[in-house]
C-alpha cells in the first residue's frame, strides 16, 4: 500500500505533466485534497507532506477536523459540498473558500455572515453543466444572473465556477462538459467588472484531472487518488 505521501507526490506529477502537455505555466493548478470520511491523521500526514488545501463536504465532520488540526497554521479549508441556510454562519466563519454556492439566497447568507476581520470569502458558482435532475448546481442559463447578483455582494470575491460532470459519460462528452464550464467563465470575463478576480475554475477529480488541466482548471479536486477509495455509504 502507498502512503499517502507517495500518492501526493503522484499526483503531484501527474498534475505537472498535464499542465506543461496543455502549455500552462507550471503554477496554474493547485491541488485540492478532498478528505470527506478521513480520520485527521490521514490529512496530518498530507500536511506533512506539503499539501495546504483541504476539501470538506460536511459540515460538522470538516469542524471538527479544523479543531483537531488547529495546530498546523497554514491550511486553507475548502468547503465543496452541498449548503443548507441554516449552516452558512459556521462555513462563512471557518472556512477560506466555498466551491459549491448555487443560489442567491446561500450567497447573501454568507456575505453578511462573513466575519470582516477574515477578509473575503472567496466564493465559486457551482454549475449543473449536464443538467443532470438530481444534482446541485445553477444551469448555465441561471447563471449570468446569479453571477451579477453574487459580484456586487460584499465580504465575498467570486472567484470562478466549479462543476462535477456526469461521471457516466464518454471522454468526449466529459472533455465537452469541462469545455463548457471555461466557456461559461469566459463569457462572465468579458461581462463582470473586477474580471481579473475571475481566474478559478474548480473541476477535475482523482480520475479525470488531466482532461480537466487540458480545459483549463485551476483547481483539481483529488480525494481517493490521495487517501484511497473510500468505503461505500
Ligand atoms: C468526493 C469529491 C471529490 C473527490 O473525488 P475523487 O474521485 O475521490 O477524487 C471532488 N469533488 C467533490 C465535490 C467531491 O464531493
Amino acid at each position: 500500500m502507498s502512503s499517502i505521501a507517495d500518492n501526493i507526490r503522484s499526483v503531484t506529477r501527474r498534475i505537472q505533466k498535464a499542465t506543461e502537455q496543455a502549455g500552462r505555466k507550471p503554477d496554474s493548478v493547485r491541488l485540492l485534497a478532498v478528505s470527506k470520511t478521513r480520520p485527521p491523521e490521514d490529512l496530518r500526514a498530507a500536511a506533512d507532506a506539503g499539501q495546504t488545501a483541504f476539501g470538506e463536504n460536511y459540515l460538522q465532520e470538516a469542524l471538527d477536523k479544523i479543531e483537531a488540526l488547529k495546530d498546523l497554521a497554514d491550511l486553507e479549508w475548502h468547503f465543496i459540498g452541498p449548503i443548507q441556510s441554516n449552516k452558512t454562519r459556521q462555513i462563512a466563519e471557518s472556512f477560506s473558500w466555498v466551491h459549491s454556492v448555487d443560489r442567491l439566497k446561500i450567497a447573501r447568507r454568507l456575505s453578511e455572515q462573513r466575519p470582516a476581520e477574515l477578509g473575503p470569502l472567496n466564493l465559486c458558482l457551482q454549475v449543473n453543466v449536464n443538467d443532470e435532475e438530481s444534482k446541485s448546481g445553477c444551469s448555465l442559463t441561471e447563471l449570468p444572473e446569479l453571477a451579477a447578483s453574487v459580484s456586487v455582494l460584499p465580504n465575498l470575491t467570486l472567484r470562478g465556477l466549479m462543476a462535477i460532470p456526469d461521471p457516466n459519460q464518454n471522454d468526449a462528452d466529459l472533455k465537452q462538459s469541462f469545455g463548457k464550464l471555461a466557456g461559461a467563465l469566459a463569457l462572465l470575463q468579458q461581462t463582470l467588472p473586477d474580471a481579473q478576480q475571475l481566474d478559478t475554475l474548480s473541476m477535475g477529480m482523482s480520475s479525470d484531472l488531466e482532461m480537466a488541466i487540458a480545459e483549463g482548471a485551476t483547481w483539481v479536486r483529488v480525494g481517493s487518488a490521495l487517501f484511497g477509495e473510500r468505503p461505500a455509504k
